[in-house]
């Protein structure tokens, strides 16, 4: 049976899913081809909006399945799939990868999901260090063609697995961006968009074509910023079909994978170079930090918290529980850890250096032990085996998620620290024992980058889970990341990613932030007046918190209001 006899088959026998007419799909089969386009409801399950992997809009009831999935296979495919939606009136989304889950459909019952995979291709010109991208090619690939070359590109904290241009408009950080510019349109060198309207335009130097897209920031007006501000528009700007983006000069050698299943790891070669150094206190440790940073030595450095030392030492689902069973409060207030990574960009001397003025620094000055460390990983180039030490318990756990001046970071961070330590949020998340997160330098030094984690057990905030399930739990535990985080970051002027709807309301954070969400809606109405690519996008998070007002308490209402008319400085 070929595929298109199977697909109708299994349509014959289920039931079609509602939200879009025949004569619609019938179109998109005839842009995309039949064997490319499905509303089978189980095709559409697998597309179901769930929340940035903490499963928030799923479990609040807000998820729906979409209406339909199409794949095109270039920009005039989805060129025409966006006419057409615009013609019809028919509600889309686009996506390549995984995390479009976080993004698809929520309230939305007759969305057509475009998922931009077919139309994957990656094109490097190596001299001039730069990559055309179309599709959704995902980093891990990118990052395996680049090293090849001895290039290299920013691999994201959450995974090598997600989309470059899906992780250009979502966030698009990692711990290189202690070197890399860490916002990314400043990494763009140019972009062909597809406007929610279905227009093509090109912007930056792709409008000279792919051979001079090696330069960003074109004389005169810079389009780029129009689809990407930081952590930007969720889909609800209509659809990039090619990056240009710079590459960064790396060094020779490739990386040599070694083990199987979980134990697959990668051998560093001789100019990469991993070592973890303990600090006697917390204190020294971020002096150290900001030391080296201002020496501008090393490829990247990040804090290790103690679960991901536990994770690393594991290697097993149960052997991680009976490790961190035994952890104590002493333990953890105690180590301070340091991990720290040397690229020999220039040659092995130019390693060597950077390594001995480290060791004054860590050793001499404040009295830090280098650790043994292995030289090998599983987390920072492909970033193949990572994704699990995000959510210990199945629930993605980071709240506060950006980066601002070491100041207001840490003092962020370390209140959040002590607040966690307190009923009810202590008794329903992962014991932290009074754990400091994990935070890194980003542009030498200029900005400090942070999550903070709480992972409760994802089967007692899971409705459809009648034993487990605890009604109790999940209201505290949106209470922690909607009131408690996000209250603190306005506090202590974070300026967290999250803020722009889609995980913490922007009518929230808008007013301490010179109202930015006006302005916001402004320029997309400007664009998509009819309100067709990817609807209520932004707003997902006010749907939330009309469900259950009584999270913004008093003490969040005043903070807000104090900064609105005031300020941080003043307090
Ligand atoms: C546990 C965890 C940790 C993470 N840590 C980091 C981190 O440290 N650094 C980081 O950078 N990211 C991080 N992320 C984000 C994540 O890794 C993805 O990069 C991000 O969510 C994008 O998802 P994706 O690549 O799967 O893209 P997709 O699923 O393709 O889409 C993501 C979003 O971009 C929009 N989009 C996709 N393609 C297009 C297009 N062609 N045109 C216009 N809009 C488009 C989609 O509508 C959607 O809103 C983390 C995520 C999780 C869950």
């Amino acid at each position: 049976m070929s595929t298109k006899q199977v697909k109708q088959k299994a349509q014959a026998e289920r039931p079609l899913q509602k939200g879009i007419t025949d004569e619609t799909f019938a179109e998109l089969e005839s842009i995309v081809g039949a064997e490319n386009a499905s509303r089978d409801d189980v095709i559409c399950q697998a597309y179901t909006g769930r929340g940035y992997g903490r499963e928030i809009y799923w479990y609040a009831g807000l998820s729906s399945r979409p209406a339909a999935i199409v794949l095109p296979k270039n920009t005039e495919e989805i060129q025409k799939i966006v006419q057409m939606c615009v013609r019809r009136r028919q509600p889309y989304c686009v996506g390549g990868a995984f995390w479009l889950i976080a993004s698809s459909p929520r309230v939305m019952k007759n969305m057509v999901v475009v998922d931009t995979k077919r139309a994957s291709k990656i094109t490097i010109d190596e001299k001039n260090m730069y990559v055309v991208v179309e599709g959704a090619p995902i980093i891990a690939q990118l990052a395996a063609e680049c090293y090849k070359r001895d290039l290299y590109y920013m691999v994201p904290g959450g995974g090598g697995q997600c989309a470059v241009i899906g992780n250009f408009h979502v966030q698009g950080q990692g711990i290189f961006c202690y070197r890399m510019n860490p916002w990314t349109e400043r990494r763009c060198n140019g972009a062909e968009w597809v406007t929610p309207e279905g227009n093509l335009v090109t912007m930056g130097s792709l409008q000279n074509g792919e051979d001079s897209a090696y330069i960003g920031g074109d004389p005169g007006p810079e389009l780029i910023g129009l689809i990407k501000g930081q952590i930007a528009w969720w889909g609800c700007m209509g659809i990039t079909t090619k990056l240009s983006l710079k590459l960064y000069p790396f060094q020779p050698e490739g990386f040599v994978p070694e083990g199987i299943g979980t134990k697959t790891v990668v051998a560093l070669p001789p100019r990469v170079r991993y070592q973890n150094y303990t600090l006697p206190t917390e204190e020294d440790l971020v002096e150290s930090m900001s030391k080296i940073s201002r020496e501008q030595i090393c490829g990247a450095m990040n804090r290790v918290p103690a679960f991901w030392r536990t994770i690393a030492k594991a290697k097993g689902r149960q052997a991680f529980w009976d490790l961190w069973d035994k952890m104590t409060y002493e333990e953890v207030e105690n180590t301070h850890i340091l991990r720290v990574l040397f690229i020999g960009y220039t040659s092995l001397k130019q390693l060597e250096y950077d390594v001995q003025v480290v060791d004054e620094i860590i050793v001499k000055e404040h009295g830090g032990t280098a650790r043994r460390t292995r030289q090998t990983d599983e987390g920072t180039f492909l970033y193949a085996n990572v994704t699990g030490m995000w959510s210990i318990t199945g629930f993605y756990a980071s709240a506060v998620v950006g980066s601002e001046s070491a100041r207001c970071t840490l003092a962020n961070e370390f209140e959040l620290a002590d607040r966690i330590e307190e009923e009810p949020y202590k008794s329903i998340y992962l014991p932290e024992y009074h754990e400091r997160p994990w935070y890194s330098p980003f542009d030498l030094g200029r900005a400090l980058y942070t999550e903070f984690m709480q992972f409760p057990d994802s089967q007692k905030i899971d409705p459809q889970d009648r034993v487990n399930f605890d009604a109790n739990l999940t209201a505290s535990n949106i209470e922690w990341m909607e009131a408690v985080c996000v209250g603190t970051q306005m506090k202590h002027g974070f300026s967290g990613l999250f803020g722009n709807g889609i995980l913490n309301s922007s009518q929230e954070i808008g007013p301490t932030k010179h109202n930015y969400h006006i302005w916001i809606e402004r320029i997309h109405k400007e664009f998509d007046p009819m309100n067709l690519a990817n609807p209520p996008s932004l707003r997902t998070i006010d749907a939330l918190l009309n469900l259950a007002p009584w999270l913004l308490n008093e003490e969040y209402r005043q903070t807000q209001t104090r900064i609105a008319n005031s300020g941080w400085k003043d307090e």
